[in-house]
């Protein structure tokens, strides 16, 4: 007789993740005005956990272009871009992101998880190699290890272990490709990385170079257009518009050459439908927008170092940020979980981020800093976050 398939892994690894102080579940909240999320129906919190950087996702001009698409265009694009959803709309769009980031060609994604994941080995093979940032975002993990390329890790920001890497790959002569890949600003930590080294890097080993700018477009850079903008040896630059955009998507900046080689090869791009109508009309109309919002970054800049400067004077270790991603180490789980509890009940959010999204003993609270944030409510949180030490 044949055995009846067992679930009980399940439930043992649900139980693991319990006793650990891992285990994680879906809080719903709903969105209200200015950054403020209501949850369990009465509970209002300002939410310090939201990627809105500039708090575009609520922006009037957003909305309003997005209605029109809709009416215009319809809800869905109804197809793949290859088949018949590739509006004009899309082209439109990508062609204006190309003029603004100053590279020869735009191609979407719907989204950064779909971009990374298969981009990575659309371009490598089974004799290529991939070396990633140890901090790396899980996309490009996944896309690495999907590759079939062989994958190696250099510690984080740790650029003469990247070397030592390359070097040893150059003796061993056997890769048809190296590809370089690294986050400019590290989506758990808020470090940056030294970009300029890493293009010398890979200029000098012949190596490909893919950045994902992810949490740097909109809020850095000039013009908020990324750390990446003006750096023309980075050959493949990845976008998100889940973040500072205020909506949903994201893309790849590089050369015309292979933006034609990822539309008849990338899987990630061929085999899905093209992004909704309403969703490109709120980028189209965010990426109008985030280059003139200079006044707003540089308000923005100086709130995000004065506020890391006040937490570093209360005492709380928030590693090598230097960007909006403050992270709060705690280092064991439940003192990240009892934190956040208690913020929670003051009337904000600050979600605990755990292992194995951060590495082991690195718990911490995971600030996200918004240029829609108030003066009063980074008062009145950084007063809680001092009451809480
Ligand atoms: C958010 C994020 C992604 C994933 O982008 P989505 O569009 O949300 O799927 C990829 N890389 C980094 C560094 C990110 O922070």
């Amino acid at each position: 007789m044949k055995d009846i398939p067992s679930w009980q892994f399940i439930e043992d690894a649900l139980q693991q993740r319990e006793q650990q102080h891992r285990l994680r579940s879906l809080q719903p909240v709903e969105p209200v005005s200015g950054g403020v999320v209501v949850q369990k129906g009465d509970r209002h919190l300002v939410n310090f956990s939201s990627n809105d950087y500039l708090g575009l996702a609520a922006h009037p001009s957003l909305i309003e272009r997005s209605q029109r698409f809709a009416e215009q265009y319809g809800t869905g694009a109804t197809a793949s871009r290859l088949i018949s959803g590739s509006f004009n709309i899309h082209h439109r769009l990508e062609d204006k992101l190309a003029s603004m980031l100053g590279r020869e060609a735009v191609l979407l994604f719907n989204s950064g998880f779909q971009a990374n994941s298969t981009i990575i080995g659309t371009l490598l093979g089974r004799h290529s190699l991939v070396l990633t940032d140890k901090l790396s975002h899980n996309s490009l993990l996944q896309g690495a290890r999907l590759s079939r390329a062989d994958f190696q890790r250099f510690d984080h920001n740790d650029l003469g272990h990247l070397e030592e890497l390359l070097d040893r790959a150059a003796e061993q002569d056997r890769y048809d490709r190296i590809m370089i890949v690294t986050e400019s600003v590290f989506s758990m930590d808020g470090d940056r990385a030294d970009l300029d080294e890493v293009c010398r890097l890979a200029d000098r080993y012949s190596a490909m170079l893919f950045v994902d700018d992810a949490h740097a477009l909109g809020v850095w850079g000039e013009q908020g257009k990324g750390l990446t903008y003006g750096e023309h040896r980075i050959d493949l630059v990845l976008g998100t518009f889940g973040k500072a955009f205020g909506s949903f998507g994201a893309f790849v900046a590089c050369s015309g050459e292979v933006r034609d080689y990822l539309v008849n090869f990338c899987p990630g791009f061929i085999y899905t439908t093209a992004l909704p109508p309403p969703v490109i009309g709120a980028l189209d109309a965010a990426a109008d927008l985030v280059p003139e919002m200079e006044e707003e970054r540089r308000e923005y800049h100086k709130m995000i170092t004065d506020t890391r400067f006040r937490l570093g004077e209360m005492g709380y270790n928030t590693g090598s940020s230097d960007t909006q991603i403050i992270p709060l180490i705690t280092g064991s789980e439940k003192s990240a979980l009892e934190l956040a509890r208690h913020l929670e009940q003051e009337g904000f959010l600050a979600q605990a981020i755990r292992p194995p999204t951060v590495p082991k003993a690195g718990a911490r609270l995971r600030i996200s800093l918004s240029a829609g944030h108030t003066t009063g409510q980074i008062d009145r949180f950084l007063n809680e976050l001092s009451n809480a030490k």
